[in-house]
């Protein structure tokens, strides 16, 4: 089974894809959380990406086909993935395809999880208020950097995969449970 979660950040997609890698027994590939990774571990990506990620911006494409071609080689891909957080652009969506074709394998579904960027919002708010971490306006202006990118450079993927006959959006608003059921039901259909 080959997925892409596709959505606005904050949407849940990092939660189901780790449900659906228990289900379904194939791993998730989060470009984020790998960049997360060298970033801790200060690689030269990771000092190269940390100003990005920081400000809400998007790493370029060619770091990030980078990233993914070479984790699609990976032994523990063979059966499938569960890609998460990647692609994010038009360009990103065609290095894909390509490095798809040239291992003879094709996307099964793309899950958008579509979800209010106001509730979104709202949501980190009341996290960071209820944790009394980090200043809320902080973060929410991160967040709202982030919603704009997505709109601007990731939302045309959902008439790319569209096009492809491949999209399966879901509500993303709903309960988490809700959520997974809604994706494995657009998955065995
Ligand atoms: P995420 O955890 O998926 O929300 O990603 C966190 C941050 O990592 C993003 O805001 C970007 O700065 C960067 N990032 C993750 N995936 C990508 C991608 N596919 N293309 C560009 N930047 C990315």
């Amino acid at each position: 089974m080959r997925l892409i979660l596709l959505g606005p950040p904050g949407a849940g997609k990092g939660t189901q894809a780790k449900i659906l890698v228990e289900a379904y027994g194939i791993p998730q590939l989060s470009t984020g959380d790998i960049l997360r990774a060298a970033i801790a571990a200060k690689t030269p990506l990771g000092v190269e990406a940390k100003a990005i990620v920081d400000r809400g911006d998007l790493v370029s494409d060619a770091i990030v086909n980078g990233i993914v071609s070479e984790r699609l080689d990976a032994e523990d891909c063979k059966p499938g993935f569960i890609l998460d957080g990647f692609p994010r652009t038009i360009a990103q969506a065609e290095a894909l395809d390509g490095m798809l074709k040239d291992k003879g394998v094709s996307l099964d579904a793309v899950i958008e999880i579509k979800a209010d960027a106001d509730i979104l919002v709202q949501r980190v708010i009341n996290r960071a208020k209820e944790s009394g971490g980090a200043r809320a306006d902080d973060n929410e202006e991160v967040l709202r950097k982030r919603l704009g990118v997505y709109a601007d450079q990731t939302a045309p993927l959902v008439s790319y995969y569209s096009d492809k006959g491949l999209l399966c959006p879901v509500d993303g608003m709903a309960p988490v449970n809700e959520v997974t059921t809604a994706i494995k039901a657009a998955i065995t259909k």
